[in-house]
């Protein structure tokens, strides 16, 4: 923790950013570092969890670090909080708290109160386009027609819970016992990972 907080000031002292400093840890080595880039790069995501991941992984060479901690100055902002999920990270020991980084102006709470929301109420119009042809993972998952694609789709947009989709999806193609084991395993599919979700950028994003 005090070398996480040694690079959050080493960052600001240098205009690298916010205040923020994190360091990936295995076996009780350090394995990467980051800090807050975010203005001396003009990239909005190179908070400091952010950059410790991409390098923890880049010396490590791989894309998960279940056998790595993480520590960071101050508790990460759901951006980086994503991020460590997505790499699998053991544990996050942090110092700082949200409501501290929120008192020096780096308030993320906007995003958290977001991310709890459905898509259509959130503060950054978030509208669904359903394209079936360039929906390439429901065709690719079952090999289905552009028109099977598209009628699957519609259903599940209509639908509010998974497993009704299924139902009218297996009703549908009853009639034809292949196609609807294919419309099946797609609206399974669709149902364990059916929408992309984006994170609304925030105004202060933190560490
Ligand atoms: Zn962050």
């Amino acid at each position: 923790m005090q070398r996480a907080i040694e690079l959050a000031l080493q960052g600001l002292r240098e205009n690298s950013g916010g205040p923020f400093g994190a360091v990936i840890v295995r076996d009780d080595r350090i394995v990467a570092e980051g800090w807050n880039q975010v203005t001396s790069t003009n990239d909005p995501t190179a908070h400091a969890e952010i950059v410790a991941i991409r390098n923890a992984c880049s010396a490590l060479n791989r894309l998960n670090l279940p056998d790595c901690d993480i520590y960071t100055n101050c508790e990460p902002c759901p951006m980086c909080l994503g991020a460590i999920y997505w790499a699998r990270l053991r544990t996050i020991y942090y110092s700082s708290t949200r409501a501290d980084a929120a008192r020096i102006g780096f308030n993320d709470d906007l995003i958290y109160k977001e991310v709890a929301l459905p898509p259509e109420l959130r503060k950054i119009p978030t509208i669904r386009i359903v394209e079936p042809r360039s929906d390439f993972r429901l065709q690719r998952v079952a090999k289905l027609s552009g028109k099977e694609a598209l009628l699957i789709q519609s259903l599940l947009v209509r639908a509010d819970e998974g497993h009704r989709a299924n139902g009218n999806v297996m009703r549908i193609f009853g009639r034809n016992r292949s196609t609807m084991q294919s419309a099946k395993v797609a609206a399974d599919a669709s149902k364990n990972g059916r929408f992309d979700r984006r994170l609304p950028p925030g105004g202060n994003q933190h560490s």
